[in-house]
């Protein structure tokens, strides 16, 4: 099964692409919500956080202790690094345990912020990236989550650049208000569909 990586620093509109081409009836995996299940669902990770994290990592009843987690990786990046090698495989186990259900599909994808900072590309035949420039993304997340400024820089300031990643992209979907979207989105639909049938 073809998969395609869909990716793009905050604000970029990764999501709502890819809400698109759930319309076209692809089937599209979001590892960033399913990063934040495997924390309380997958045994494995589950046992690597306590063993790496303590006890405390998780309460009695089995949930998530955010506020110690956060507290311990918070401006440490050799714990947050710690965490996301604990975090990363348990996402790929997920995946996989996904992509085996779906059926009928011509090709899958997988929406990931970290898609080439985890290293989740190699998994993908191919990856877009979904670009627009800080100021908007910055405009767009304000008005979503009402973050402020600062808080949406520290954010991307965490993830690779733009340009970094359009260099390790195979395509790029511009969402800057400058180009219609939808048509970027079908024309490379339509390309990974002939990619499938052989032409
Ligand atoms: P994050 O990494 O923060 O989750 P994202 O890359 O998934 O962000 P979206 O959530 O898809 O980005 O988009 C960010 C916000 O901008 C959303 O509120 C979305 O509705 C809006 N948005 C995205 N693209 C456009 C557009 N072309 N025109 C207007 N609003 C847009």
């Amino acid at each position: 099964m073809l998969k395609i990586g869909i990716t793009g620093n905050i604000g970029s509109g990764k999501t709502t692409v890819s809400k698109v081409f759930e319309v076209l009836g692809i089937p599209v995996f979001y590892a960033d919500d399913a990063a934040k299940r495997v924390m309380v669902e997958d045994a494995i990770l589950m046992d690597g956080i306590k063993a790496t994290f303590g006890r405390e990592s998780y309460f009695n009843d089995g949930t998530l202790n955010r506020k110690f987690i956060a507290s311990i990786v918070f401006n440490d990046e050799e714990q947050l690094a710690k965490l996301n090698s604990l975090v990363h495989p348990a996402v790929f186990r997920a995946f996989d345990e996904w992509a085996a259900q779906v059926k009928n599909a011509p090709y899958i994808m997988k929406e990931a912020a970290l898609l080439f900072e985890s290293d989740s590309y190699k998994m993908c035949d191919r990856s877009i990236i979904v670009t627009a420039p800080l100021e908007l993304r910055i405009k767009r997340v304000m008005q979503r989550d009402g973050f402020t400024r600062e808080e949406i820089l520290s954010r991307d300031a965490r993830q690779f650049s733009e340009e970094k990643k359009i260099e390790l992209a195979d395509f790029v979907i511009r969402n800057d208000d400058t180009e219609l979207v939808i048509p970027q989105i079908l024309a490379l639909h339509e390309r990974f569909l002939s990619f499938v049938n052989g032409h």
